[in-house]
């Protein structure tokens, strides 16, 4: 009867698979030939920064070594400059940072996901709850709530929203079956009685989502945004590098570094080397390391490896050309299926993209996990691959959903998988860099 192509009410069943105590081995090195993603290589220029650094000398000493530049390396960067140039880490005091990335600029799940800028604003809250009680369920809301604006804060201030692709398209999040629509609705309403701001929250009724959207499942619908990542993260470097003269930014891509050793006590630098980060190109030594590896965190910190650590998780993302025009689809950011499935139409401008398809977005859809022979992709971390179980679900989900507003059967303008760093509890593992750097300057 369900004329979608992917199994429902998987959510509980995919959080066995995280929690799951058999032992695995630390994550591999990034894959050095990754699958192609459409924003980094749907045009010839869409990563200007792929090869920066990745010839030539390589930066030997630095203050500080960000290992990966994905959003949170580069964001890490950005952050640093910014208190650099506001004198926070002490008046006039000059710093050295490098970026040492494994494979192109930006190459990992930042520049391979479904880009979509939106908070869970009630998602989860009643689990949440059950588990870690209720300040702490209102905390990872929060987390959520808080990067959300200040991303969307920076875009302002910045003037990057064009540059990035910034669209307010809004989010609908679609309960496929009764049982997810009663999750979502004790979601809801335990958010709001412990206080959390769910007041833009918009419950909409299978009638209204037929008339207006051609799907005949009830949603909500409240405040998000999509953008395209990568550009994102190619204007925080750019910033970052050329904040303030007392910050001086070098990138090295293509450069993985494959250990960490302590470093010996003599060096010329005023601030003391602590450790060595090795790479094929020769070491570099630096006081402090930021590790912004993601799923790959394991590799260089192993006890980041299984259940408790941070979790490989791959993902699987299309450009599925739309059959009709970007009215008659009504351009929104969506999830369903208790958001393994995620899409948006791309703005305007990539309409035009293949002859006799003219005006019919092409749709960013990513999902299809709960078909995976290895339980919802947990624990792959090789994106040099597609799924193939998972290609066929993902092509006909959005026909199955959408009756007349995809064809079924047609086939994607591109797909690629992107490795996701997952922890069990849904929360990332952060350690504050502010006390760190403070130890920098007193
Ligand atoms: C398919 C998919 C869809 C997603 N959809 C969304 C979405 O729509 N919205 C959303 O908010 N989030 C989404 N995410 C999650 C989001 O992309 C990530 O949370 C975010 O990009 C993580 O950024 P990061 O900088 O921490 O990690 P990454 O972007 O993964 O960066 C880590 C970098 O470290 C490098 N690296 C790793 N090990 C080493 C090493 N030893 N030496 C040197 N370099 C190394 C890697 O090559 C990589 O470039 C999605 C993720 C995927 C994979």
């Amino acid at each position: 009867m369900s004329r979608l192509s992917v199994p429902l009410n998987q959510g509980h069943t995919a959080q066995r698979a995280f929690e799951q105590q058999i032992s695995h081995p630390p994550a591999n090195l990034p894959a050095p030939n990754p699958t192609k993603s459409f924003w980094i290589n749907s045009t010839p220029d869409a990563n200007p920064l792929a090869a920066e650094g990745s010839d030539g000398t390589l930066t030997s000493d630095a203050d500080i070594c960000i290992i990966g530049s994905g959003i949170t390396g580069v964001g890490s960067a950005y952050h640093l400059s910014q208190a650099i140039a506001d004198g926070k880490l002490g008046d006039d005091k000059p710093f050295t940072a490098v970026i040492v990335e494994a494979r192109d600029f930006c190459s990992g799940a930042t520049g391979r996901n479904g880009g979509h800028l939106t908070p869970a604003v009630y998602k989860h809250f009643h689990d949440l709850q059950k588990t870690y009680g209720t300040e702490q369920a209102i905390r990872t809301l929060d987390i959520e709530s808080h990067t959300t604006d200040a991303l969307l804060k920076i875009i302002d201030v910045q003037n990057l929203t064009g540059a990035v692709d910034l669209a307010a398209l809004g989010r609908i999040d679609i309960s496929i079956t009764q049982q997810e629509q009663s999750d979502a609705k004790t979601d809801l309403k335990e958010a709001k009685e412990a206080g959390v701001d769910v007041d833009s929250v918009e419950i909409l009724s299978e009638q209204t989502m037929n008339d207006k959207y051609g799907t005949p499942y009830p949603g909500f619908r409240f405040p998000g945004h999509n953008l395209w990542p990568l550009k994102l993260v190619t204007e925080l470097y750019r910033i970052a590098k050329s904040r303030t003269p007392n910050f001086a930014l070098t990138l090295h891509t293509r450069t993985p570094v494959t250990s960490i050793t302590p470093a010996s006590s003599s060096s010329s630098s005023t601030i003391p080397r602590r450790y060595i980060i090795n790479t094929p190109r020769g070491p570099i030594s630096c006081s402090y390391i930021i590790h912004a590896t993601n799923a790959y965190t394991s590799h260089l910190l192993p006890h980041f490896t299984g259940p408790e650590g941070i979790i490989p998780v791959r993902g699987q993302v299309i450009a599925l050309r739309a059959a009709v025009d970007r009215d008659e689809l009504r351009p929104a950011g969506w999830v369903a299926n208790e958001s393994f499935e995620y899409w948006f139409p791309l703005p305007v401008k990539y309409d035009g993209g293949k002859e006799g398809s003219k005006k019919c977005p092409l749709v960013i859809l990513g999902g299809g996990r709960e078909v995976a022979t290895s339980p919802f992709e947990v624990y792959e971390d090789d994106d040099s691959v597609i799924n193939e179980d998972v290609s066929l679900v993902l092509k006909d989900f959005l026909p199955g959903l959408f009756e007349g507003k995809y064809e079924k059967g047609r086939e994607p303008e591109m797909e690629w998988t992107g490795i996701m760093g997952m922890t069990k509890m849904s929360d990332p593992f952060v350690r504050i860099l502010q006390h760190a750097l403070r130890r920098l300057v007193f």
